[in-house]
């Protein structure tokens, strides 16, 4: 590891499901260098996984690739015993995996719908819920962390900002919001920490319409207080946060790194 960067996640297991692009991978290779062994979740992009070990791998760390569709249980059961065999054990989840499927709601198909619900809510509430059977079997290890285990939900601002011609996508992020808190709710007593991200608009191929051109970055720049897009290592940066001891007191919460866009720039001048 290079320099002598602090290494709060030393001797720890992360899993980050959509490692393999955008803000997951800038979640992993930030995990990584904060000391976890990192298992790197991918649907569709395995160069895109192996970019992400290689990356980890060359600063010192380790990592592993994993294949999984996180919305099929039996995927996801694997997935976490594919991890287990690798690295023994579990002490970080980041439920990142997450799509858009965009259309007016009066066209909107029931498989864009499902389809969305699916990934976004229902491959969170798979991978938590292994997550939470291991943390139960492991128990308490304080020499490694303070807590059992922590779990972090990628959600939206799209948790609290409705979004028209995206139903499907906002409703996905309410849902991951109210299961994220009820969850942390239901085991904090056998020390697990729930928590939420709830990103602004982070520069990855999700959006890219929405950057891609100079007029679209001027109008997505408009919803933005702080006066730039963000970057995947922002989010990052959250994440090591919420994993490490430094957050311990901290469960079933939604920490927002939005640059300001749920603040109502809309109202600034005009309230
Ligand atoms: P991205 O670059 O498109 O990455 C999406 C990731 O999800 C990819 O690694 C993809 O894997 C994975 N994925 C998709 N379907 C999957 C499935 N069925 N099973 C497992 N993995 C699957 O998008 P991103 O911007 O980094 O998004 C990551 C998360 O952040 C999402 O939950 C998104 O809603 C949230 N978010 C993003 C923004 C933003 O502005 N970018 C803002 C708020 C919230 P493959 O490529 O291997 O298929």
């Amino acid at each position: 590891m290079p320099g002598n960067a602090p290494r709060p996640l030393e001797g720890q297991v992360a899993l980050v499901t959509g490692g393999s692009s955008g803000i997951g991978a800038g979640v992993a290779v930030a995990l990584a260098a904060a000391g976890a062994a990192v298992g790197v979740n991918y649907a569709s992009s395995p160069e895109g996984a192996a970019a992400v070990v290689d990356e980890i791998e060359r600063t010192g760390g380790a990592a592993v690739a994993l294949q999984t569709d996180v919305s099929r249980e039996e995927q996801v059961e694997a997935l976490f015993r594919g991890l287990l065999n690798r690295f023994g054990r579990l002490d970080i989840l980041v439920a990142n995996a997450g799509i858009q499927k965009d259309a007016a709601f009066a066209d909107m198909t029931l498989d864009q719908w499902r389809t969305v619900l699916d990934i976004n809510l229902t491959g969170q509430f798979l991978c938590a819920r292994e997550a939470v059977r291991i943390f139960d079997r492991q128990g308490r290890d304080p020499g490694r962390s303070a807590a059992t285990g922590k779990i972090i939900c990628m959600s939206s601002v799209h948790e609290v900002i409705p979004w028209a011609g995206h139903v499907n996508y906002a409703a996905s992020k309410g849902g991951i919001m109210l299961m994220m808190k009820s969850l942390a709710q239901e085991v904090a007593s056998r020390g697990i920490r729930v928590n939420g991200i709830a990103p602004g608009a982070i520069q990855t191929d999700i959006n890219r319409a929405a950057w891609e051109t100079p007029e679209a970055l001027q109008r997505l720049l408009a919803l933005i207080p702080y006066g730039r897009i963000g970057l995947p290592e922002d989010v990052a940066r959250a994440a090591v946060w919420l994993a490490s001891d430094a957050s311990d007191y901290v469960t079933g919460t939604t920490l927002f790194v939005d640059g300001g866009m749920t603040l109502y720039p809309g109202f600034r001048e005009n309230g």
